[in-house]
This record gives C-alpha cells, structure tokens and sequence, in this order.
C-alpha cells in the first residue's frame, strides 16, 4: 500500500463556496427563474482592457512568424516582464532588480507551491478573518497553524504579541474578506517583530491596486527592514481582470536568508525544476497592464468597482450599521444585524431580497456575525442589490 497525505481527511468537508452553491441551488430549485443578486464572488465582471487584448493579439501573431516565435519561456519569467514589475515598483520608491520579481500564474499557485521552501516542522500563523487557501495549504502539508484572531476592536488589523512563535506569518492587506488595511506603522509592527524572531511574512498584495489613500502602504517593501523578512505575493487578477487569463508575480529580495540559504536562490531552483514558464502570450498580455495606456486603462476598470462600492457603504453609512472596507479594498465586511450569525444572515438575504452574499464564519470562527460583499459584480445588480438592501435593513 503507498502511504497517503493522510492530512488530506483533515480539511474542512464542506468548503465555504460549496455551501454556498447548495443553499443558492436549494432555493432556485424551489423559486425556478428567481433572479439573484450575487454580490458573494470573487471574481471580476468586466473584461480585459483593451491594450491588454491588443497585446495578447499580437503575441498570437508572433507564434505564426518564424522569427518572432517563441517556445519555452525562462522558468522564472520572461525578461521584458520582470523589468515591467521592477518598473511599477519604482514609480512607489521601492527598488528591485527585475530577477527578484518571479513571474507566476496567479497567487495561489504561489501561495501553495511557496511552502516548498520550508520544513514541515514550521509553523504557520494566519491572521483571521482570512482567506481560506493559508489555512487548506499548510493543514495539506501537515504544518501547524496557529490562528490569530482579530476583530472590530483592532478594526481587524492585529498586532504581533511577543509571547507568538510562529515561522510563517500570513499577511494580506487590503484584507480578503475583511477590507482592512494595514497603515505603514502597523505594518512595520510586523516587519520589526519578523526580523526579532527570525520568522518570514508571506505578504498577500492580491488587491494593492484598490488602495486610494496614498497614506497606506501597496508593497511591504517601502517599509525599512522588509527586505530581510518578507516575500511579497501578487496578482494581475483583480488589478486588470486576469482571473481566467492567469498572471502574477512574487517578490522573493536577495538578502532573504534563512538558516544559510538565500530563499531567492531556492525559488530559481524550485522553478527551474517544477515548471517550464509561464506562457508568451500571457505574459506579453500581462507587460501590456504596466504601460502607460495599461494602467490607465486597469485604473478606469477599478473605478467601476469602487462605484459598485460606494453603492453598498452609503447604504451602510444612511442605516448606521457598523462595517470596515470598501474604501482601499474591494469588500465591504458588514456586522450583521440584530445579533444574526452570518449563515442566518444569509439566509435572509437569499430568501427575503434574494441576494447573495459570503456569511463571515466561512473566513474563521472569529469571522462569526460579520458578512463579506463582493463590489465586482455587475454594476446594475449592485444598485439593485443596494435598493433591496436598504428596504430589508431599514424596516428593522
Ligand atoms: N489572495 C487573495 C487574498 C485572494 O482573495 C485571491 C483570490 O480571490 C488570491 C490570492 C488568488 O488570486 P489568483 O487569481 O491570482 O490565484
């Protein structure tokens, strides 16, 4: 008998998302043609821009030409990309050299196959609310987790308590699914508390490009001392609607050392041995998102869901409900009201105004009560999502 990954038995059975599908699939089973309202998705509405598709268009051409064709891609990424990324990190301050930038095929490829750097016998923490993929990675490789619970009375946003010994600390700001954002001196709270005890901050910067205050740090790397503690995991998903294109980057610095070993050598030699690079004309489609036009054109993308946003919190802001996001980050986590658990609270939504929402304790225990929006759905649907929403709050 081959000796299984037993810890496969140890995830959670019914996974957030599957729940879900079953209640919304319940309900159109028993209401057939019932139109929802799904504000619960991750995923973006609106396609890619345009100088993207231009791109992806002529990268299809240059595989036709002999001269301009391209087969395997270097493993870590295409040069003329990792300098684009470079380049978008300077226009903040923060200097890389293009070969500490991995170009990958989204975060959480990445947010899995990092952990290859680590022994099993780490030990992970991960800041709750979170996401769930941190905790389902590392209960797969059979690493310890310690989880940390935040709440409303530190806005979500914890600080390190001496007394933690944890490895890998889990950091994601803008926060999924809570919207929190953590300010540079908090953030170096962590930073400082890394570089004490010799621990590594995996840094989820998923949603950087929806922070609008420009007091709130996008990169962990403009604060001092990041450079010698933390990787830093990007997406092109939500930033420029690459959710099914399939794009992103990690930060791995070259003075990140640990028990002797440079984690950015390490990355090469993991690269090198488990893929074969990202492909030409995806990647030609992701350089397109770093130019001039690119980013004009992302920005105006992201200025739809922030309307979407906007629809949602002025909601919550006329019926005096408590929640945080919504501002530098692409969900709204609402406190449900009269004292409803968050699965209760869904089904309310679902069955009085048929909208669909992500019920809190999904995120972690301490995520019970709270409700997560989504802003990418399609900006109509929100409005009427935002109209259904004030008549069900506002009749309490
Ligand atoms: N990290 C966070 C916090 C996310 O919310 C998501 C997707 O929803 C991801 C990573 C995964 O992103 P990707 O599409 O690049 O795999």
């Amino acid at each position: 008998m081959i000796p299984m990954n037993t810890h496969y038995t140890e995830l959670k059975d019914s996974y957030l998302f599957y729940r879900i599908a079953q209640k919304v699939n319940a309900y159109l089973e028993e209401h057939p043609g019932a139109r929802l309202y799904r504000m619960g998705i991750g995923d973006v509405s609106l396609p890619l821009c345009s100088a993207v598709i231009r791109a992806l268009h002529e990268a299809v051409d240059d595989q036709a030409v002999k001269s301009r064709f391209h087969g395997y891609m270097p493993e870590c990424g295409a040069p003329f990309l990792r300098e684009a990324i470079a380049g978008y990190y300077a226009q903040r301050g923060v200097t890389l050299a293009p070969d500490e930038a991995f170009v990958s095929s989204g975060a959480s490829d990445e947010l899995g196959d990092i952990l290859d750097l680590f022994d099993r016998s780490s030990t992970a923490l991960v800041i709750e609310p979170a996401y769930p993929a941190y905790v389902d990675a590392n209960v797969l490789a059979g690493r310890k987790i310690l989880h940390l619970a935040s709440g409303k009375e530190n806005g979500f946003l914890p600080e390190p308590d001496e007394g933690l010994q944890a490895d890998l600390l889990y950091i994601c700001s803008p926060n999924n699914p809570t919207g929190a954002v953590f300010t540079r001196e908090k953030l170096q709270k962590w930073v400082d508390y890394a570089n004490r005890h010799g621990s590594l901050i995996l840094f989820d910067a998923a949603y950087e490009a929806f922070i609008e205050d420009p007091t709130l740090p996008h990169s962990i790397f403009e604060l001092p001392g990041a450079r010698t503690c933390a990787v830093e995991i990007c997406s092109l998903s939500k930033t420029a609607g690459f959710t099914g294109t399939r794009l992103g980057y990690t930060v791995i610095p070259k003075d990140l050392e640990r028990g002797g070993l440079r984690l950015n050598d390490m990355w090469v030699r993991n690269r090198t041995t488990k893929t074969n690079g990202v492909s030409y004309i995806i990647q030609k489609g992701g350089a397109a998102v770093f130019t001039p036009e690119g980013q004009r054109q992302v920005r105006e993308n992201i200025q739809v869901y922030k309307s979407n946003a906007k629809l949602l919190t002025d909601v919550l802001d006329k019926l005096g409900v408590w929640y945080c996001g919504g501002k530098n980050a692409p969900y709204i986590w609402m406190k449900c009201p009269d004292g409803l658990t968050s699965w209760a609270f869904f089904d309310r939504l679902l069955h009085e105004i048929q909208v669909v929402g992500t019920p809190g304790e999904g995120f972690g225990a301490c995520g019970e009560g709270y409700f997560r929006f989504s802003t990418f759905g399609d900006p109509e649907d929100t409005k009427e999502a935002a109209r259904r929403l004030t008549g069900l709050l506002g009749r309490r």
